[in-house]
Formats: structure tokens, C-alpha cells, sequence
């Protein structure tokens, strides 16, 4: 059986983590530009999903399609594709390709016309590395306990914290000079998501620096850290074992009302206090907010441009404008306009530097992310 995996530049990661899943399994993928073989994989984020329609509807081979956008609108997308692969891939995929081979119904966690049945596992990061012959980011942790509303993170990994082992990142690790890793919130490495354990944290830098000798980047690009977790001993700890000079904390409004209805789970106080330890601690942060959330009044997003004037001073910001994604709880909503006052202050500071982003083209950050 051929299986072509259509290349879309924003899932690089997701064909390195799927072609390693896939080969563990005994099958190939092969990257193509349009669909073809016996099956063609897709995996779909919500932005690029609309454009690709039409082509899977006419792909003139059988079609699973997967990803944050299939998982979140598997019930439109069997209308489309003949599987939609719901939630992670690594364990579902390779086993529909079983299915597949054997003329067997789909297993759970795959939806088509005739139905759906849930999954029934979740993928152990160990049991899967985050690349092998294609290079992707090394992935150390997965899922998240919190809920923010506008995030399709726990909608697609779920509430619980999955960690990959310090000896399976190690090995990852090898194949780079500069060690980056994804994960919903680095500081939380080792813990359930809400209570630090900074022993594992520094048990991980320590390895990864000291054993491995290599340039390390933690709580910085491509990942971030939430304020709450910012401390002067976890500064510390980036400092003593990381390369890195910035911290990178997701804040995303100057507002504790706009925080509170996206059920954020901290304060603008929180905030505040992250950079503060941050700056003592002799690093500078990159702060991401994000503007237009639905109902939000004019005085939240003066709020929130106060909060990037004051970042500015000695920091940066990542600036977006919200979008309504499919399958998280704000799906469906209506984006506020940004109010020129704030335009006119993120185009001032992006003159400078200080601030990078796409409030104007919000899809943007979907095609690319700026290393600082
Ligand atoms: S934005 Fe971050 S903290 Fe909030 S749910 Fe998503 S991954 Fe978790």
C-alpha cells in the first residue's frame, strides 16, 4: 500500500511525529505535494482546512485527514474525506492502515459517514519519539489542566499532563546544537500542570546541558511559560542550565475581567509579577497577548496596551488578534474590531522592535512564528 503524506508547511511536525509513528508500525510515508498512492494523509489546521477541501472531495485515492481542524469538525469533514482521524494520531493512524490492509471497519477515535466511536487510549509520549528520519521539534510534555477558552490545545490532548522521559529527550536531543522543545508550558515539565516540580525541571536542564554539552533554549521559542509559574527560583534555574537570554510568558490580556471570562486561571498581578522576577533575574521577557476577544470592551484593550507599553519598556511583545477556533468554546463567536488607539501604539512599538506579531492578519501566526 502507497500512503502519501500531502505536505502543508505548517504540519511539518505533525508529518515528523506521524512518519516516525507510521514507521514503528511497518509503513512509509511518502511527502507529496498533491494526493496520490493507494491513501493520502492530511492533517489540517483551521486555517488552511477551506483551501484544501475541494481537493481531498476529488483526491483520487482513499483520504484520512487529521489534525486540530478534523478533530474539531470530524462530524462536517466525513462529508469530505473518507476518515477523519479525531484527537492524536500516533496509535490511530497507523492502526486504520491495519484496518485498511485487512478490509476491517476503522478502529475508535477514526469518524466516517457510518458513525464514530471515541478513542479508546491516549498516547504515552515515550511510546512514540518526535521525529526520526524527518526532523521535527523534540515534544517533552502534551495536554493541559487548564481551559482556556480560545485554546484547542485541551480540546485535542486533553486536561491531563503526559510527560516523554528524560532519557527519550535525551536521545532526541542528540540530533541538535541548539536544543528547542514544544509543550504547553515548560516550567510545568515533570508536574500535573498545576503544582511546579522544579526538581524534574532542573533534572532535565541538567542532562540536556551537562551530559549532551549542548546550546539549550527552555521557557523561550517555540514555547512559552504561563506567568503564574514565573518565580525567582524558576528564573534562576533557566539561568544556571540555558543559553537563553528571554523568557517568553503568555499573558494574553492587560485585563482581569477579559482574563477571567477566558478562564485563564491567573491575574494581571500575576502577570506583573512574572516580569518583575523575570528582569531580577537578569533575563528579559517576550510577552504574548492578544486582542479582539469576543465582547471585549474598549477600556480591556486600552488595558491590555497599557500592559504592552509597560512590557515595552524593557522587554518585547508578541501581539495577535483573536481567532474563534473551531472546537474550543469560543467556536463561533465574533472577533471585536481593535480599536485604532491600539493600532496606532503596536504599529509605534513594531517600528522600534518592541513589539512583532499580526493583529492586522491574525491567520499569519499559523504560517509562521518568530525565534527570538
Ligand atoms: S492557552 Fe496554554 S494554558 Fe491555556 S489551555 Fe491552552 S495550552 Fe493550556
Amino acid at each position: 500500500m502507497k500512503i502519501v503524506w500531502r505536505e502543508i508547511t505548517s504540519q511539518r511536525n505533525s508529518f515528523a511525529a506521524l512518519y516516525a509513528a507510521c514507521e514503528q508500525h511497518g509503513y512509509q510515508l511518502v511527502p507529496s505535494d498533491l494526493p496520490g498512492g493507494d491513501v493520502t494523509l492530511y492533517s489540517l489546521n483551521s486555517i488552511q482546512a477551506p483551501g484544501l477541501l475541494d481537493e481531498i472531495a476529488g483526491a483520487p485515492c482513499t483520504t484520512i485527514v487529521g489534525g486540530p481542524h478534523a478533530t474539531a469538525c470530524y462530524d462536517d469533514l466525513v462529508n469530505i474525506a473518507d476518515y477523519v482521524v479525531v484527537g492524536e494520531g500516533e496509535f490511530t493512524v497507523p492502526r486504520l492502515l491495519d484496518c485498511l490492509e485487512l478490509g476491517l471497519l476503522p478502529p475508535p477515535g477514526v469518524a466516517t459517514k457510518n458513525g464514530y466511536v471515541p478513542v479508546d487510549h491516549a498516547v504515552i509520549p515515550d511510546a512514540y519519539p518526535s521525529f526520526s528520519e524527518y526532523r521535527g521539534y523534540i515534544e517533552i510534555s502534551r495536554g493541559c489542566p487548564h481551559s482556556c477558552q480560545y485554546c484547542q490545545t485541551p480540546c485535542i490532548f486533553g486536561h491531563r499532563m503526559r510527560h516523554r522521559g528524560i532519557d527519550a529527550i535525551r536521545d532526541l536531543a542528540r540530533h541538535f546544537n541548539q536544543i528547542r522543545m514544544v509543550t504547553p508550558n515548560a516550567l510545568a515539565y515533570g508536574s500535573d500542570g498545576r503544582h511546579p516540580r522544579l526538581d524534574k525541571v532542573e533534572h532535565l536542564l541538567k542532562v540536556l546541558k551537562r551530559d549532551l554539552g549542548r546550546e539549550v533554549y527552555f521557557g523561550t521559542f517555540p514555547s512559552e511559560i504561563r506567568p503564574e509559574w514565573v518565580t525567582p527560583e524558576a528564573v534562576d534555574l533557566i539561568r544556571s542550565y540555558c543559553d537563553n537570554t528571554k523568557l517568553h510568558i503568555g499573558v494574553q490580556s492587560g485585563s482581569d475581567e477579559v482574563l477571567t471570562r477566558l478562564h485563564r486561571g491567573h491575574s494581571c498581578a500575576d502577570a506583573l509579577s512574572a516580569l518583575d522576577h523575570t528582569r531580577d533575574g537578569g533575563m528579559v521577557p517576550i510577552v504574548d497577548v492578544i486582542l479582539g476577544f469576543p465582547n471585549e470592551t474598549e477600556e480591556e484593550q486600552e488595558e491590555t496596551i497599557r500592559l504592552v507599553q509597560e512590557v515595552c519598556k524593557f522587554g518585547f511583545v508578541h501581539a495577535h488578534r483573536f481567532i474563534p477556533l473551531p472546537g474550543t468554546p469560543l467556536q463561533g463567536t465574533i472577533a471585536t474590531p481593535v480599536i485604532p488607539e491600539a493600532q496606532r501604539v503596536l504599529g509605534s512599538l513594531a517600528l522600534s522592535g518592541r513589539v512583532t506579531g499580526s493583529w492586522n492578519e491574525p491567520e499569519l501566526r499559523f504560517f509562521r512564528r518568530v525565534p527570538y
